[in-house]
């Protein structure tokens, strides 16, 4: 009795573990070139760890994100959906009086639809989806939050000498706040990028026993470039400053990624965590990244602008060593997630991503997305002043129009989008014009000023830094 009492304990114990839903690790970097990991083919800048998560699960050779700078892009990530169907074409000022300027409330976010699956959520380093109490990451879904409000922060403690929000009395003192913990400023004494992976390693240890995710928004390598000696010292063999400080920046990040992995393995739970590894946008190429053969950097729709570093693994599920070169997009996050973990449940809105994970264990042959679609806002709010840009991608041709392009190139045979095949294949330029001026019906005008429209926010909003 005792004995088949036990087999029946072990057996429900196994079906248990066996049906545990994974954990989901969602690592952001900021700005981080095409070219600027060991996976993608660095040889000047070290990412071991990085690199591990592409060789044990799925490298994407041609993984997208949907906006070529940070806010929009974190809204496509963060809903799986396209970011100008709601509204959000713009990079957001920091404005924490100010309910619209950020992501609407009538998105769910990643972590709201995890937690229809009682996931325990932590988001961690730049949030930039709203500095507004209503829009914060608490209100958004997340349990936990650790890091800052805005579209950027400085690194070095020693520099964050405003007590909040009511300190800041233009937009870029807003890097020099105390870092929130949940709704609190607090003492922090390390460099961001390792106080930002402590946090992640001890939400871990906190948090082993039941299923997580974790969306950890490295502002890393975003401006400034700042590092400590301890990461520079790796890069004797840069000279130039900027590069050195950025790929010290870049390690620091790696470190993190190292000590996660390590928490992981220390608490048993390394094979059924999914963990994601991406940039929010391409390279700046301001003597700092390297986008390699891509043409074009963050900013526009080049594939220097949107072809971004990006990898994942889940050893329990998806064999490792694949190098998957057929496009994706960040937003197939949100449908791979939603899709592992409440199929059942219908989401609040319609989502633009795929759920890729049949693609990945060669259940599925075809190719995940027959379009991709970009449009970047550049527009002022003058009608007259709008300058459109717009991308398609379709199989190996990639369509793209703005002020000084207006071309077809074949991605497959030249990466770096220099010959335009616009008059040789004009059918496939028409259709792919037409198809991005179908689907830009679809879209909304950005719904806030951007950062490039400081000013005139300040002169519409005289009272956006008094309380
Ligand atoms: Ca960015």
């Amino acid at each position: 009795m005792k004995k088949i009492f036990f087999t029946l304990l072990i057996f429900c114990f196994s079906c248990n573990s066996n049906n545990q839903l994974p954990n989901v690790i969602l690592i952001l970097t900021d700005d981080l070139g095409y070219n600027d990991v060991g996976f993608n083919g660095s040889t000047e800048i070290f990412t071991p760890n990085i690199d591990g998560i592409a060789d044990n699960g799925v490298l994407f050779s041609e993984g997208y994100v949907s906006y070529p700078v940070c806010g929009p892009s974190r809204a496509g990530l963060m809903t799986g959906r396209y970011q100008d169907t709601f509204g959000f074409g713009k990079n957001p000022l920091f404005t924490p009086k100010d309910p619209n300027m950020g992501l609407p409330l009538t998105e769910q976010t990643m972590a709201d639809m995890l937690k229809l699956s009682n996931y325990r959520t932590f988001a961690v380093g730049k949030w930039h989806l709203g500095a507004h109490e209503s829009l914060r990451p608490l209100k958004r879904g997340f349990d936990e939050f650790f890091g800052f409000l805005t579209g950027g922060h400085r690194y070095f403690p020693e520099e964050w000498t405003l007590a909040d929000e009511t300190e800041v009395k233009s937009q870029n003192q807003a890097y020099r706040t105390k870092l929130l913990r949940n709704d609190e400023r607090i003492e922090e004494k390390e460099y961001l990028t390792d106080a930002l992976s402590r946090e992640s390693v001890d939400f871990i240890d906190r948090n082993s026993d039941k299923p997580f995710f974790i969306y950890l928004a490295y502002n890393a390598p975003h401006g400034p470039l700042q590092a400590t000696k301890e990461y520079l010292d790796r890069y004797d063999h840069i000279e130039d400053k900027t590069r050195k400080t950025y790929a010290a920046m870049v390690s620091a990040v790696d470190d993190g990624v190292g000590d996660i992995i390590s928490k992981l393995k220390e608490k048993g739970i390394y094979d059924n965590t999914i963990i994601y590894f991406l940039s929010d946008n391409g390279g700046r190429l301001r003597g700092d990244s390297d986008n390699g053969e891509l043409r074009g950097k963050k900013g526009n729709l080049f594939e220097g602008g949107i072809r971004v570093p990006f990898a994942m693994q889940w050893p329990k599920e998806i064999n490792g060593g694949q190098i998957f070169d057929r496009p994706i997009i960040s937003l197939d996050i949100f449908a791979t997630l939603k899709e592992l973990t409440s199929p059942e449940i219908k989401s609040k809105n319609e989502l633009h991503g795929v759920n890729l994970i049949p693609y990945l264990k060669g259940e599925n042959n075809n190719d995940p997305h027959e379009f991709l679609f970009w449009r970047n806002n550049f527009m002022q709010n003058d009608p007259k002043l709008r300058i459109e840009g717009s991308a398609v991608r379709y199989g190996d041709f990639k369509f793209i129009k703005n002020k000084e392009t207006d071309a077809l190139y074949n991605l497959k045979k030249e990466i770096s989008e220099q010959t335009n095949l616009k008059s040789e294949k004009n059918n496939i330029y028409d259709s792919l014009n037409i198809k991005f001026k179908k689907w830009s019906k679809t879209l909304m005008d950005p719904i806030f000023l951007g950062l490039i429209a400081n000013d005139e926010y300040n002169k519409l909003n005289p009272d956006r830094f008094t309380y």
